[in-house]
């Protein structure tokens, strides 16, 4: 190897050689991470402007033309910009997605549901995408990164994965990738293009991770943690599992070092689906709740409101401003219990 600095061949032997070598290294890789952070600037300058920064559009949106180039310069060369608009065939398949995550559906069921009704995975249908990945079917990574891409409430968002050098994929060459902290995204203020899901929905799906995971690797979730009060002596109910279920519990204070007397209230217990058959009977009367109705869409109907277990009916005491979407109901709607 020939240096014009050292005006002939490198000697790594020579001492000198090699301390001028790491020299120029660090020089350049100073240059190289100076210039990366210029241009990191820019785009996400240009991301919260909501510019389509280049890439490939994420499942269910396509690239179309969005007119001449908003740089002048560039237009004048024939520059055109792009925005991402839904892909009829690929767009149906990620509401779907958002809407099953905000029922409760985990992330590995809904690409088990994919996969059963032959939907075609990302690489399937862009096989530049993921070139090592091609013909592969749906699995839980694939599915969690579509779920967690806040592009789809139509904002266009930059700068959510940094490149890892130290962690290249041997069989593409192609650098790792981990995730960038939210402070550190780019996000367009404005909607920019079509939405595939509404804010509000999206916020729901992120929060649906929160579950807390027992040891098992199973999942525990509560849909109605933290709303349901005890109607014998007014304290939170605690979120209670038995038998593989969840429920909730209230020992009016009494905890196992100090057992309830035995001429006390006895422990209230509710299983949580029980108590949801309860919740829908008096929040919508009018509406006939089937099976299909998730328990996460009748528990979302309460939110907010505290839910008030009795014996063998509940109460729903709404203290907010704003009417929900059902009339508050006074007084018990009791049902004989199962
Ligand atoms: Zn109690």
């Amino acid at each position: 190897m020939w240096l014009p600095e050292v005006a002939g061949p490198v000697e790594l032997d020579d001492g000198e050689h090699r301390r001028l070598m790491r020299f120029l290294g660090a020089q350049s890789q100073r240059e190289v991470i100076r210039a990366r952070n210029r241009s990191l600037r820019s785009m996400k300058a240009q991301a919260e402007l909501g510019r389509y920064l280049g890439g490939r559009p994420p499942y269910g949106y396509m690239l179309v033309d969005a007119g001449p180039h908003p740089n002048r310069a560039d237009a004048r060369w024939g520059r055109r910009a792009w925005k991402l608009a839904p892909d009829p065939r690929t767009a149906p398949h990620v509401k779907w997605m958002f809407a099953r995550r905000v029922e409760g559906m985990s992330v590995a069921g809904i690409a088990r549901a994919l996969n059963e009704r032959g939907v075609p995975c990302p690489s399937a249908v862009d096989p530049g995408r993921n070139r090592h990945r091609a013909g592969e079917c749906w699995g839980a990574p694939t599915v969690k990164t579509i779920l967690e891409n806040p592009r789809y409430t139509g904002r266009q968002v930059w700068n959510r994965m940094a490149n890892d050098r130290d962690d290249v994929d041997l069989r593409t060459g192609r650098p790792g990738q981990y995730p960038n902290l939210p402070e550190d995204w780019a996000i367009s203020l404005d909607v920019v293009h079509t939405p595939l899901v509404g804010m509000r929905d999206f916020t729901d799906a992120q929060k649906v991770r929160a579950r807390r995971p027992n040891g098992d690797g199973g999942e525990r979730r509560y849909l109605l943690a933290g709303l349901v009060v005890c109607g014998v002596c007014d304290r939170r109910m605690d979120s209670h599992w038995v038998h593989g279920r969840p429920g909730y519990r209230c020992r009016h204070g009494h905890t196992s070092a100090r057992p309830c007397p035995p001429d006390g209230p006895t422990l209230l217990y509710w299983r949580e689906d029980r108590l949801l058959e309860h919740i829908a009977l008096v929040a919508v009367p009018d509406r006939p709740v089937c099976a299909d109705t998730g328990g996460a869409i009748v528990a979302s109907w309460v939110e907010g409101t505290r839910v008030i277990c009795g014996r063998d009916g509940v109460e729903i005491r709404d203290d907010r401003d704003e009417c929900g979407p059902w009339a508050p109901v006074g007084g018990w709607r009791r049902r004989t219990t199962a």
